[in-house]
């Protein structure tokens, strides 16, 4: 698992070192994603007093982007070393009619990352991981996708001017495929699983003829999970640097979860942003055709057992979620919960986040409002605590979800009679 390439990282970077999630151990900064100990997943580690030394002035004098955070990130501290599209600051929406709706009191947000270059969340852990990827001497981009990550490696990719190749299940939806195709590089569509894809993803980044290449949730994992950091911080710095009381997030592999509730951490250890009173809660969705990990909460157990992903939530089709025990430890460990909604609810949900809010979501959108009304319902969210509902895709990608729910209300001929005769008057 050591890759070839390996070079020291980021000269101004506030991080230190890889450290293993599973035992401890630390590592040099480099392309090395399991522990040499145990296996274990490894995540970057910062140096307390760096992040300690970024204020929030220096923040909002950032770039109108993720990397107003480079001083809490592990790489692109410099302008000119960054392989990005500047993803970021994307729209915090105030939510009241959602609120009535679903039954929440208090203040309810939409954070919308739908907004992002390549429409999804995906944009923050590619520049991220490829900034890092560039830093390692690494020459060809790559990745295993549910269709999202794809889209991005494959724009970033072109930005930069380096050769990518992304690897996807074959049955995505066609507004994943053509969104990713159309940026030139290769995609291999895989007679499979994700959790085929990913695997295979696994063996090929050991041969010698892939050791040119980053394969951003593979070999420089631990770079790219840092990039879900960015939601937290802007989430916060949006309210006034103020961490909201609760939070409900998709969840594929889990990652971005454990992410988000890390920076709230962050900010908070570093005095950079307030925690509400009585700390906040993580709330994890997922689809009814793929939720293991919030089985095995309902369970009480910390066995995730793996399952064959069905259903029309594709970007959140991870059977097997790499980070699904770290998920579980955040929500318990922050009085939170997880839930999972069917197909049929995410459409309809879809349609009421549309209907409400403006924002057209893609299905992992529907999945995290769907959940977010359930656990209203079911007395699990605080309706009294202000609540932040994450979109990390855009609708126009799952066009297919909602194509025979919506439509025109009125076919008309041109004439003010027959408009009349429609009703269109009233
Ligand atoms: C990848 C993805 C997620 C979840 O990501 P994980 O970090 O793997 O949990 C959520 N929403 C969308 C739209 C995605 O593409
Ligand atoms: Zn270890």
């Amino acid at each position: 698992m050591t890759s070839a390439v390996i070079a020291p990282l980021g000269v101004d970077s506030p991080a230190r070192g890889l450290e293993c999630r599973g035992c401890g151990a630390r590592f040099p900064l480099a392309a090395q994603h399991a522990c040499y100990e145990c296996f274990g997943p490894l995540e970057v580690w910062y140096d307390a007093d760096s992040l300690a030394k970024v204020t929030r002035a220096q923040i909002e004098a950032g770039p109108q982007n993720i990397w107003r955070y480079a001083g809490l990130l592990p790489v692109g501290q410099h302008a000119a070393d960054r392989v990005t599209l500047n993803p970021g600051l994307t729209p915090l929406v105030r939510a009241d009619a959602l609120a009535a709706e679903i039954g929440l009191r208090a203040p309810l947000w939409v954070k919308d990352d739908s907004a992002n270059p390549t429409h999804s969340f995906k944009d923050r852990v590619v520049s991220v991981a490829l900034t890092a990827a560039k830093a390692l001497g690494f020459t060809r981009y790559a990745c295993a996708s549910t269709g999202n990550l794809a889209n991005s490696v494959a724009a970033h990719a072109a930005r930069a001017g380096v050769p990518s190749i992304v690897f996807v299940p074959h049955d995505l939806e066609s507004g994943k495929i053509i969104t990713t195709a159309v940026y030139g590089g290769d995609l291999v569509a895989i007679e499979g699983s994700y959790d085929d894809v990913n695997r295979l993803c696994s063996e090929l980044v050991e041969t010698d003829e892939f050791e040119d290449t980053a394969f951003v949730n593979v070999n420089v994992r631990p770079f790219y999970a840092e990039g879900s950091k960015t939601l937290g911080y802007e989430v916060a710095e949006q309210l006034g640097w103020r961490i909201p009381a609760q939070v409900v997030i998709p969840m594929a592999s889990g990652e971005l979860l454990t992410k988000i509730d890390k920076a709230f951490e962050e900010l908070v250890s570093s005095g950079l942003a307030v925690a509400p009173e009585g700390g906040w809660k993580v709330f994890g969705a997922q689809s009814l055709g793929c939720n293991p990990i919030a089985t095995a909460l309902h369970a009480g157990t910390d066995v995730i057992t793996p399952v064959k992903p069905t259903g029309i939530a594709k970007s959140l089709n991870i059977g097997d979620p790499a980070a699904g025990l770290y998920a579980l430890e955040a929500v318990r460990r922050t009085g939170g919960w997880m839930d999972y909604a069917s197909d049929d609810e995410i459409r309809d949900a879809i349609r009421l986040l549309a209907r409400t809010t403006g924002v057209f979501a893609e299905t992992a959108g529907g999945v995290t409002t769907a959940v977010t009304a359930k656990l209203v319902a079911s007395g699990k969210l605080d309706p009294d605590l202000e609540t932040v509902v994450f979109n990390t895709g855009e609708g126009l990608k799952t066009l297919d979800a909602v194509a025979e729910l919506v439509g025109p209300t009125y076919r008309v001929k041109p004439s003010l009679k027959a408009a009349r005769e429609a009703g269109l008057l009233g």
